[in-house]
């Protein structure tokens, strides 16, 4: 026993004097705040923090880890604000509710997210699964599972038949009468017990669907779901919790509603007139665009049988509409926030969301900083994530090339650290 002790006394006093830094040494390194890029440079990361960096390549002391970086371009890692890490689109998405138990989701979600995290997203907020989605976010945090800084809503809110009623298209026999503990509500007292049951349940974020929605056994993919007392509701109670809110909006009516209501961001955006846009600009609200499911959605709805009928007409009338929409909104000065929809299309493929951003008329470096700076205060976490500077936590990527000229680089990741713990390496 005592020497158990003692070895463990021991064990400490070493790490403290030969604790082992590592030092990146990186042949480019983005300013993700400003947009600039600064030749040969070193990186000094000791334990999960980034300490220093340094002009030109250096290297420590004898123990420290070298990393030879020096014919890549380093930025901090990337954060997308709408994924739903618990599933992927397939053709029997629709079955799997019947299908699937909690451990089944549990695992694949397992696998979703270490893709998320070798594709160089370190960080990811959640909006809206089962419930799962909070499980792996703790195994996440102790290490159990590899996989992105998680910040997750648990399950969605919605209004009785709306886009996130998770009976939704059952016979009627088994559609029952889900309420405010399983994110129906249709009051704003409904809206208050179901914000507090999601902080109970250890959500971290408050995620609502304004409007209908495209994949949802529904008719309209565009019609608002809530009344502006029953948004207003939720968003005061939020943010008594400290909880951030989104949300799901394609029609420009729910749109308005959610904004005035005090919602954070608005998710997709589809319909939203030049009004709207007007009204994000006046109440500081972010759009985040998800291009990539809108054009994911668009692809397979072409493929027979791949949707329900009812899902595949709304996907071809709202999904094309997402890109043009956001590159209008860019233009008149709307905060943008960076978030892809991934789950609707393979985790992993995040960043394409970049090259769809910058099609759309947005310059490389402000679509980078929507994904780190932008998106890192937007979760309240500005002074430590989204930059490469000292005192900021170690979540480091590296890419083959400059992202700013060749932003497709982006969708090629060769190295990941998430709190100074390498993942993946060239
Ligand atoms: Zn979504």
């Amino acid at each position: 026993m005592f020497k158990k002790v003692l070895n463990f006394s021991c064990l400490l006093i070493s790490v403290s004097l030969f604790s082992q830094d590592i030092y990146l040494q990186c042949g480019q390194l983005l300013d993700t705040k400003n947009g600039k890029l600064s030749d040969e440079v070193t990186v000094v990361v000791s334990g999960n923090k980034i300490t220093k960096i340094e002009n030109g390549f250096i290297s420590g002391r004898e123990q420290d880890q070298l990393l030879d970086l020096r014919d890549k371009t380093v930025l901090p890692g990337l954060i997308d604000m709408h994924v739903h890490i618990e599933g992927q689109s397939s053709p029997d998405r629709y079955l799997k509710r019947f299908t699937d138990n909690e451990a089944d989701v549990a695992l694949q979600s397992t696998v979703y997210a270490e893709r998320t995290l070798m594709a160089g997203f370190t960080t990811v907020r959640d909006l809206g699964g089962s419930g799962v989605n909070i499980a792996l976010r703790k195994a996440i945090n102790k290490g159990i599972v590899k996989g992105p800084r998680i910040f997750t809503s648990g399950k969605s809110i919605a209004t009785t038949g709306g886009h996130a009623d998770p009976t939704n298209g059952y016979k009627m026999a088994n559609m029952g009468d889900p309420g405010p503990k399983e994110g129906v509500v249709n009051s704003p007292e409904d809206g208050r017990k179901a914000v507090r049951q999601r902080y109970k349940e250890g959500a971290d974020v408050i995620k609502i669907t304004a409007t209908g929605g495209v994949l949802s056994v529904a008719k309209s993919g565009s019609n608002p779901q809530f009344t502006i007392e029953e948004i207003k509701a939720i968003t005061e109670t939020a943010n008594d919790y400290g909880m951030l809110t989104a949300a799901h909006a394609h029609g420009d009516l729910g749109m308005q509603r959610a904004i005035k209501g005090g919602i954070k961001t608005i998710e997709h955006g589809s319909y939203m007139s030049e009004e709207t846009m007007d009204l994000m600009k006046q109440y500081n609200v972010y759009m985040v665009p998800t291009i990539s499911a809108g054009k994911k959605v668009v692809e397979k709805a072409k493929i027979p049988g791949y949707f329900p009928e009812v899902v595949a007409k709304k996907a071809i009338e709202v999904g094309a509409l997402v890109q043009e929409t956001f590159g209008k909104a860019y233009k008149k000065g709307v905060l943008i926030g960076f978030g892809t929809d991934a789950g609707v299309f393979p985790h992993g493929e995040n960043a394409i969301e970049f090259q769809y951003m910058v099609e759309a008329g947005m310059p490389a470096t402000e679509a980078i900083k929507a994904a780190t700076v932008t998106n890192a205060e937007l979760l309240g976490m500005g002074d430590s994530l989204g930059q490469i500077q000292g005192g900021f936590i170690a979540d480091i990527i590296a890419v083959e090339n400059d992202p700013v000229k060749d932003v497709k680089t982006l969708q090629n990741v060769v190295f990941v650290m998430k709190e100074g713990i390498i993942y993946k390496q060239p």
